[in-house]
């Protein structure tokens, strides 16, 4: 079940027996030559999808430019600064809330994203407790995950790509987009086979550092049949992750 792909009778009747929804969030971000530059914001998405159609879990539209200002350097990238993306969860929160959503999951596919999704659920618990008179609302809650890290995920990435798979344009998540959408496979190879791995800064620091955008990979070991085996495990990783944030 998609929010944008439901209309408003069908989403007040799954308000009366579920309150929770997933809300694919992730980046639009350079990653390297053969990586999509919107694969921060597919990963979370198709494997929410997943879910969403299997387990008739409402799936939010995905929040798909993040925390990116690193990767401007490369031609494609955008950011949002952290207070605009703070603002920005902020309202798609208080949305939600205010026709009874009051469990908020939001499935993560940019590191980059983290400090300022805690940040954004800080400002809307914030926004209530200092409300006065004190709120009428019920209360929300919002929790966030990254993808790779649920559990057994992080384990089959290291079965697929034991080597190379890399902290940025993982040889992972490049097969997750790949098997999203197999017309979209690049297939050049990349010099260095295995990119270098280090500290950044700002766009320019980062640029110089790691000329083709690649931390610590080799993405070109990513292919359709990893991609949709990590999109399996992933996806059933979420599924328990989600039934034990709504059972509380
Ligand atoms: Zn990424």
């Amino acid at each position: 079940m998609q929010l944008a792909l439901s209309t408003w009778p069908e989403v007040e009747s799954y308000l009366t027996r579920s309150k929770a929804i997933i809300i694919p969030i992730g980046s639009m971000e350079q990653h390297g030559p053969t990586g999509l530059i919107g694969t921060d914001a597919i990963c979370p998405e198709v494997i929410a999808r997943v879910v969403g159609d299997e387990h008739e879990v409402l799936i939010g539209p995905t929040f798909n430019v993040g925390c990116a200002q690193h990767h401007l350097g490369f031609p494609g990238t955008m950011t949002l600064r952290p207070s605009t993306m703070i603002a920005a969860i902020h309202d798609w929160c208080i949305s939600l809330a205010r026709h009874g959503f009051t469990q908020l999951y939001w499935f993560n596919g940019h590191g980059g994203n983290t400090a300022t999704i805690q940040a954004a659920f800080a400002e809307v618990y914030a926004g209530r407790s200092l409300e006065t008179p004190p709120a009428k609302q019920p209360a929300i809650r919002m929790t966030s995950r990254n993808w790779w890290e649920l559990p057994s995920v992080m384990a089959k990435c290291k079965e697929l790509h034991p080597q190379g798979d890399g902290m940025h344009a993982t040889a992972s998540e490049v097969a997750v987009t790949y098997a999203a959408y197999p017309d979209q496979v690049r297939t050049q190879k990349l010099e260095p086979r295995i990119a270098p791995i280090g500290g950044f800064t700002d766009a320019d620091h980062y640029r110089a550092n790691f000329p083709d955008g690649r931390i610590g990979s080799d993405p070109t070991q990513a292919t359709v049949k990893a991609g949709e085996q990590l999109i399996e495990v992933t996806a059933n990783a979420l599924w328990a992750d989600f039934q034990r944030f709504i059972a509380h």
